[in-house]
């Protein structure tokens, strides 16, 4: 498998047409179930509360079981699922369907459409004698809101170098949407986005998702923001990477007025080692393609504090660019380690910087001190920086 994506979908509404967990209670038990799932909808009752709800109403009067299994072998399956499937397969890209729905219509609906054996973490329920009895293993795991949190099974299931791809349709989708790098998003879960301001690829059907896909993954897109993507670094970025940092004007206030100065050799081996160090490099680019600058995101260190970076190319600078893209690091950051701090030790003279940082909800922390570069960096110059943090 690919280390680089990891792929999460849910099933009610996203892969199945239409939300079949709210249509077959709503239809079953005369829309009774109906002023519960409003509830629910406007934020009054969490996601456990409206299915047990459901539940304990579609018990009272328990439909035949023959008529549910017709009325699920009947439920369609959204345009495009199956080539996206077999594309992430060919692509060995792994897939979850993460949903709060009942396992027993997921496995109904799955099978009969030749699904069984995509991997899926859901709520449980034995269907018996008509009644539903509901189980939920997940409850009280994540957010203790949700009654099987997508964000907590999306964090434990993404490694910190990988992009969590996410897609889905409904409010129940929120918590895997925030723990997501890439979010694909339709009806309510579009609507609730809107209200944050967060970034996302609207879709229909899996063939908008399969032609996003394929951009994606040819660009090696791992988040995105407004304006900015931030890429994986592919060999012929090479060269805009070393240009950027042998730039005399982005270099100076981080000690090298000239620029790194580095050898070939040391940039071989810079590169050689890269997957083996302890922070991702992305290329950040525009809509198009253009090589702007580049995002590094650091693992926490031994004092659980990230040392990220953004340096921009000259020409891209001065244009709100420098805090789009930390505020696209700061939440991958928060997405992967919520509980460290992250630190950055601006050239005191670099006022730009520190006001930028200010506005970031950087404080200062401690005096000032001063770098003295070692004798393997002839190009280098002392700087004087000050530590500033946020928590
Ligand atoms: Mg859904
Ligand atoms: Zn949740």
């Amino acid at each position: 498998m690919r280390k680089d994506y990891i792929v999460f979908v849910d099933f009610d509404g996203t892969i199945t047409a239409k939300d079949v967990g709210y249509e077959m209670f709503r239809k079953f038990t005369d829309a009774k179930t109906q002023p519960v799932v409003d509830r629910y909808r406007l934020g009054k009752v969490n996601s456990y509360t409206c299915l047990k709800t459901e539940c304990e109403i579609w018990n009272r009067f328990p439909p035949e079981e023959k008529d549910v299994l017709e009325y699920l072998k009947k439920q369609g399956i959204t345009d495009g699922f199956a080539d996206f499937t077999e594309i992430l397969r060919n692509d060995h890209v792994k897939m979850y369907i993460v949903s709060e729905g009942f396992d027993f219509y997921i496995e109904a609906i799955l099978n009969s459409n030749g699904f069984s054996k995509l991997d899926r973490i859901t709520n449980k329920a034995v269907y018996k004698n008509g009644e539903i009895l509901p189980d939920f293993p997940f409850l009280g795991q994540g957010c203790g809101e949700c009654s099987n949190c997508k964000g907590f099974h999306i964090k434990k299931l993404t490694d910190p170098k990988s992009s969590a791809i996410f897609i889905g349709d409904g409010h129940s989708d929120f918590h895997g949407a925030g723990a997501a790098d890439i979010v694909f998003a339709k009806s309510f879960l579009k609507k609730d986005l809107e209200k944050t301001g967060r970034n996302y690829f609207e879709y229909g059907d899996f063939y908008d998702i399969i032609e996003i896909w394929r951009e994606i993954s040819s660009r090696k897109l791992f988040a995105f923001s407004e304006r900015l993507f931030f890429c994986r670094i592919s060999g012929n970025r090479r060269n805009d990477f070393e240009n950027l940092w042998e730039t005399g004007e982005v270099m100076k206030n981080v000690g090298y007025p000239q620029g790194l100065g580095w050898s070939n050799q040391r940039y071989d081996k810079f590169w050689e080692t890269l997957d083996r160090k302890s922070f991702v490099l992305f290329a950040v680019e525009d809509k198009n393609g253009r090589f702007m600058g580049e995002a590094k995101l650091s693992f926490p260190d031994e004092d659980n504090s990230c040392s990220h970076d953004v340096k921009l190319l000259p020409e891209y600078q001065g244009k709100g660019y420098g805090r789009e893209a930390w505020g696209l690091l700061m939440e991958l950051s928060r997405r992967r380690w919520p509980d460290s701090i992250m630190s950055v030790t601006p050239s005191v003279e670099n006022a730009v910087a520190i006001e930028l940082y200010k506005s970031l909800g950087f404080e200062f922390d401690g005096e000032q001190r001063e770098w003295i570069p070692s004798s393997e960096s002839p190009a280098a110059v002392p700087v004087r920086y000050r530590r500033m943090i946020k928590f």
